[in-house]
């Protein structure tokens, strides 16, 4: 059993936190967030993540889960101290790393003896250089302490498996300190470990992200090539996939990606290589070609509707991708601000992300399934692959439209099928 403490209580650090404590470490969460440490102590939890709200109850039951505002009970508390907190963009598209160093300082503040100080949030090549810079400065006490990079690969919506059961986990240290005591940390989810030096650590994560973003872009530019010359870009994908050394996933033609991750790791990657001296085109390219999905979608929503304005169009899928109730910069929000500028009337429906979706879209009829969205409407688009749209009695929506058009932003359903029923149907690369 290790004692641990993770700075930041969102998607990255409940979970995780909530995970160690399943597999038996003595873990405390801390954020300054007082509404959410005291949502948190109540039992509730403030995100969508299936499998999570159980772990988290039974944990906090047998108190080695705990919530709390305060960083130095946190790091009184640890041996281990993770740092979980936001790195999001600045308009240039570097990362903001205020949060990161505000919290590097506290730490250093409160620490009175030993501590392994381990960043799991996404950060810049050479961020651990800087936060031991940062912990020497503001520790007055001078007690020692090692800085080790432990990157996140978990996925929202299957963030409690990723973590039970991880396909490797990655530490970067600079000394053999810190070593067995983050083995026996993830000791219980039996993954391989890959040990780094710190730089490498940091750079594995961003290099993760950009290859998946990269596969996305590339199946989306294949989807453009599919579409021009009749191919269709499901078969494509799958004869691609099942050569090994490719694989079927990220190979999902569609919107393109959005999220808090993504985009943003995207564009850090970008930022920091032209720091570094390097002009990363292939990812430019991938960015340009991620943005360009969402204008051939409209196109096709042009192309079929002529006149937007006045028209009554219903959104399914609000979320940036299923089984998560995350917003941040979800591409239907995109598509709806673009389609609400032109005039169009908005009806939504989203499984899980509507309270979240209401605080972000103005002007936008919020509706309890997806036949209500679709009463009376000129269209209806789709904006994230849930499981729900797949199974949908397509009988029953076509009836219940105004017009029968469907604008699949994610190939959800099946073109043939959305024929024969009489639909006006329009998917990608298909
Ligand atoms: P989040 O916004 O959901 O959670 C961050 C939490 O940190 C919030 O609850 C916030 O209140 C808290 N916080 C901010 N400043 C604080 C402070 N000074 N003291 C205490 N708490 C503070 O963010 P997230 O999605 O969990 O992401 C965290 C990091 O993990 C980011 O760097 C992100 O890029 C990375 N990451 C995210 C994912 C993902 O899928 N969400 C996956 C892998 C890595």
């Amino acid at each position: 059993m290790v004692k641990i403490a993770i700075i930041g209580t969102g998607y990255v650090g409940l979970t995780t936190g909530a995970c160690f404590a399943e597999a038996g470490h003595d873990v405390v969460c801390v954020d300054n967030d007082l509404k959410k440490v005291t949502l948190l102590e109540s039992g509730k939890i403030p995100i969508y993540e299936p499998g999570l709200e159980p772990i988290v109850k039974k944990n906090v039951l047998s108190k080695r889960l705990r919530f709390t505002g305060k960083i130095a009970e946190g790091v009184n508390h640890a041996e281990v101290v993770f740092i979980a907190v936001p790195t999001p963009p600045r308009p240039d598209g570097s990362v903001d790393m205020s949060f990161v160093e505000k919290v590097a300082c506290e730490i250093a503040g409160a620490m009175i003896e030993y501590k392994i100080i381990v960043d799991k949030s996404t950060v810049p090549v050479k961020t651990g250089e800087k936060v031991a810079q940062v912990i020497k400065r503001y520790n007055r006490r001078k007690v020692d302490f090692d800085i080790v990079s432990n990157p996140e690969f978990l996925r929202e919506g299957c963030a409690v498996q990723d973590l039970m059961q991880p396909d490797r986990v990655v530490i970067g240290v600079g000394s053999d300190r810190p070593v067995a005591k983050m083995k026996e940390v993830y000791e219980p989810f039996h993954a391989p470990i890959v040990v780094t030096d710190i730089n490498s650590a940091e750079l594995i994560k961003h290099a993760c992200n950009s290859f998946l973003a990269l596969k996305i872009s590339y199946i989306n530019a294949v989807s453009a090539i599919c579409e021009a010359s009749g191919a269709n870009v499901e078969d494509v994908a799958h004869g691609m996939g099942l050569d090994k050394r490719i694989g079927r996933a990220f190979l999902n033609a569609g919107l393109g990606y959005g999220g808090s991750c993504f985009p943003k790791d995207i564009s850090a990657f970008v930022h920091i290589a032209e720091h570094l001296g390097y002009d990363f085109r292939l990812l430019k390219e991938v960015q340009n070609i991620n943005a360009e999905q969402i204008e051939r979608f409209m196109k096709k929503i042009h192309e079929t509707l002529w006149i937007v304005q006045d028209k009554a169009i219903a959104v399914l899928g609000l979320a940036f991708k299923p089984n998560t109730d995350d917003m941040r910069l979800a591409p239907s929000l995109d598509v709806i601000h673009r389609l609400q500028k032109e005039g169009a009337r908005i009806r939504a429906y989203d499984p899980k992300a509507m309270d979240k979706a209401r605080e972000i879209l103005d002007g936008v009829e919020f509706c309890d399934s997806p036949y209500t969205a679709a009463r009376d409407v000129d269209a209806l688009l789709i904006c994230s692959e849930w499981d729900e749209f797949r199974h949908l009695d397509l009988e029953k929506l076509r009836s219940v439209m105004g017009q029968p058009v469907v604008l699949d932003g994610r190939n959800v359903l099946d073109p043939k099928q959305m024929e024969k029923l009489g639909f006006v149907y329009k998917s990608i690369g298909r």
